[in-house]
């Protein structure tokens, strides 16, 4: 299976590649209310490894499109790739000036070659959405020896060593992690954590279990309540340059794959004749819309009825 997907369009980072590193089946330590996977049972090391020698082999044949990032990421948690370390010195020897980044739920900083390797990075993103063990575990579903204070530990430390752009996110879950006493206790973690941005969203896409986001004057409301010196950021969609790019039926499949896309999203990746493509795949059914909030997403149809597996 296909290690590479994209380039999409990122809200937050740009026009990013993705590399996909558990492209078969979703291997994560986490199992997250707000999942835009279906759920699964978690683990605490991938079973399913793709080798570095195909995901470079594969990466090679797009450095020559127009990127500004080649994103690391997983179907689940790229950090629990065993060949991290080795895959990021591969990529670093091709990526010209092109920047890389991680998105991960951080849990895995506790482990010291995990450490290691993301500082080799230009740009890391670190989810950090609860300090309260008990609203932790409920909205993360972590794998069993997973502890958020050891974790809130590690990001602290990593921020304070990391050169590149570290950027923290902060999901918002209706009910859950946006209580006062929740934010207050965000707000004294983050203060001891060197963040470029920290990103505050809520749940905008089609989540694994029957969970509500905010709206967007509570995000607002949440974001009033942090210190005035954080780098708080309300992330939104309307900051997305046009890219208009070439898709092929298989591409857009897996692109919306890994990643559920308004139309709006698509108006401004798609160009004309991969538009006039994904029109044929949803009359085809092979596409289908659905709703979250007052956004719809597409989605390929074997997503979406994809089972749980526990
Ligand atoms: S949101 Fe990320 S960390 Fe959470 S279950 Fe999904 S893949 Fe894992």
């Amino acid at each position: 299976m296909k290690t590479i997907f994209g380039p999409i369009n990122s809200r937050r980072f740009g026009s990013s590649l993705g590399i996909d590193l558990s492209p078969a089946l979703k291997q994560c330590n986490f199992d997250c209310l707000y999942c835009e996977l279906a759920p699964a049972v978690t683990v605490d090391a991938q079973e399913n490894v793709v080798s570095v020698e195909q995901i470079i082999n594969e990466l090679k044949g797009h450095l020559d499109e127009k990127i500004d990032v080649i994103t690391i990421t997983a179907n689940g948690e790229p950090t629990l790739y065993p060949h991290l370390d080795e895959l990021i010195d591969a990529i670093n020897q091709i990526k010209n000036n092109t920047q890389t980044l991680i998105l991960t739920n951080s849990a895995m900083l506790v482990d010291e070659r995990v450490f290691n390797a993301l500082l080799k990075l230009d740009q890391v993103k670190l989810s950090l959405d609860a300090i309260s063990n008990d609203i932790f575990n409920k909205i993360d579903r972590p794998h069993k020896d997973i502890r958020v204070e050891e974790v809130v530990k590690k990001v602290q430390e990593f921020s304070k060593i990391f050169t590149g752009k570290l950027f923290i996110e902060i999901l918002f879950v209706h009910g859950l992690n946006d209580t006062k006493e929740e934010i207050a206790k965000l707000n004294h973690a983050l203060l001891g954590i060197n963040a470029t941005r920290i990103d505050l969203g809520t749940i905008d896409r089609p989540p694994a279990y029957n969970v509500a986001g905010i709206s967007y004057k509570e995000l607002h409301e949440a974001a009033l309540l942090f210190d005035r010196e954080l780098p708080i950021h309300i992330a939104s969609r309307i900051h997305a340059e046009p890219n208009y790019a070439k898709y092929n039926e298989e591409e857009i499949l897996n692109t919306l794959d890994k990643r559920p896309l308004t139309m709006d999203d698509i108006d401004i990746l798609f160009d004309k004749p991969s538009k006039e493509r994904l029109k044929n795949l949803i009359k085809e059914q092979k596409i289908i819309k659905k709703r979250v909030g007052n956004l719809e997403f597409l989605l390929p149809a074997t997503n979406a009825r994809r089972k749980r597996t526990k």
